[in-house]
């Protein structure tokens, strides 16, 4: 049994390693279009802004412990065309443009998501740079070491946008965040987000939303960005406009894709045709509380997805119980975390939501160290099933968020969790926790 898996980060080394686990006699051949396997693209904001952070400390297998698993993996090989019915894929050797045919007996598509550059003057000066791979963060840190580079323009404020922009800022250079949205990280509900702006501008950044880039200026290296409402001097520009699914060379496949390019998969990670699976940012994913597939392209669901990928390559039948979209950022002091479904997102699905807003604090006042935390509750009116929670302080948020993710996921309601014997003693938290408060507060 020979298995085929496009694409060697989180999703198809999760399921090479789980596949290899489950049949050891199992051949699979990973194609990777990239220099690395199994990196660590969540670390990159940090590896680009921190001069002592080692750049092998991102990898976190080698291809040499892959290979020792019985692993082969074959680097710089980009997969040009999946033909399903022959069960063949052509691939092409970036090293020496050779091209050439494998078959597969199972195909595993896990190529990940790119990030989106506009179709507007300018992209492609020098000092213009996306942020995905460690290729692309050592080209990024190396651009902003010398002395001259002051300026820096962020177009996009997102997760990446954000973190990025955050880690600069300790570095002491002028960052501008520039995006067409009125709100920063729009996965967040306003009375959320606004704690990451109101910090962001307390670090120094400079934020300009509701403003659209229209063209980046240059001779040959990057001066300055225009948008719709001025023009900006930039050393750097970074594209932080999201990501869009690396699909296009399946698009004729027969392989079903939704409206954004994404693989549309079931709960067992398979795709539409036979012995052909996907998972991680390349795919959909079912959404626990939405009850229906979603994009939401995070390293977790990636890891998750493709580890089941792996267990029903061997010819398991495990289900995904689904995503709810659970994502933490650190924005200079604060934390933020989100999970489960935002107020919009809540309403544009025509569910009965109601809201709460509370302060509460990590520890008993009396306690030194003790800081302020809020956090936004979104319920069902009736059922009163929490739908969503999110959260910003100081400290101990994420953690608190999490304990709503796995509410949740046991569907249960404000008064159930607002009862619930969480851990107490002054050190780590209050009596009535930040959770129960919220919880308790939902009328
Ligand atoms: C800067 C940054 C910060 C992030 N921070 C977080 C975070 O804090 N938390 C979180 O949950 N998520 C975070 N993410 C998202 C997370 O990194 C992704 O969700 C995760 O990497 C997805 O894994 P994947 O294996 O599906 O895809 P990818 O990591 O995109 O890997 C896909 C691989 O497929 C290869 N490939 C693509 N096409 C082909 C082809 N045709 N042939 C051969 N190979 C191909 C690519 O080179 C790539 O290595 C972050 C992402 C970035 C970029």
């Amino acid at each position: 049994m020979k298995t085929i898996i496009v694409g060697g980060d989180a999703a198809g080394m999760s399921a090479a390693s789980k596949l290899k686990r489950l049949k050891q006699d199992s051949e699979i051949v990973v194609y990777e279009k990239g220099n690395y396997l199994s990196y660590a693209s969540c670390g990159l904001p940090y590896y680009v802004a921190d001069g002592t952070m080692e750049q092998r400390g991102l990898i976190q297998r080698t291809k040499q412990e892959f290979e020792t698993a019985g692993i082969r993996p074959v680097l710089r090989h980009e997969v040009r065309q999946v033909i399903p019915e022959q069960k063949k894929i052509t691939v092409k050797n970036l090293i020496t443009g050779e091209i050439f045919d494998d078959s597969f007996d199972k195909l595993l598509i896990a190529t990940g998501a790119h990030p989106v550059v506009p179709s507007l003057p300018g992209t492609e000066l020098e000092g213009v740079h996306t942020l995905k791979t460690i290729d692309d963060a050592v080209a990024l840190k190396n651009r902003l070491m010398p002395d001259n580079v002051r300026n820096i323009a962020v177009i996009g404020g997102g997760y990446i946008g954000v973190e990025v922009a955050e880690a600069l800022a300790q570095t002491g250079r002028s960052i501008r965040i520039i995006q067409r949205p009125d709100v920063l990280i729009k996965n967040f509900d306003p009375e959320i987000s606004s704690f990451a702006y109101r910090e962001l501008e307390r670090l120094g950044v400079e934020i300009k939303t509701g403003e659209r880039l229209q063209a980046i200026l240059g001779t040959s290296r990057v001066e300055a960005v225009v948008t719709d409402r001025g023009t900006y001097a930039a050393d750097v520009v970074l594209l932080a406009l999201g990501v869009a699914p690396s699909t296009e060379f399946i698009k004729d496949s027969g392989i079903e894709l939704a409206e954004n390019g994404a693989v549309i998969i079931d709960r067992e990670m398979r795709t539409s045709l036979p012995d052909v699976y996907s998972a991680g940012d390349c795919a959909e994913v079912y959404h626990m509380v939405r009850m229906e597939n979603a994009y939401i392209p995070l390293a977790t669901t990636a890891n998750k997805c493709g580890r089941i990928a792996g267990e029903n390559l061997a010819g398991g039948h495990v289900s995904f119980a689904g995503t709810l979209g659970s994502a933490a950022i650190k924005v200079g002091k604060l934390e933020l975390a989100r999970t489960g479904l935002s107020e919009s997102e809540a309403r544009r699905l025509g569910l009965d939501v109601k809201t709460v807003l509370v302060k509460a604090s990590d520890l008993p006042h009396y306690y030194p160290g003790a800081s302020p935390l809020r956090i936004k509750l979104n319920y069902e009116s009736g059922t009163r099933r929490i739908l969503g929670a999110q959260g910003a302080g100081e400290k101990g948020v994420v953690l608190r968020i999490d304990i709503f993710a796995a509410a949740i996921a046991n569907r249960m309601s404000a008064d159930e969790l607002g009862m619930l014997d969480l851990c107490y003693a002054p050190p780590f938290s209050t009596p009535w926790d930040a959770v129960h408060i919220a919880t308790n507060a939902a009328k």
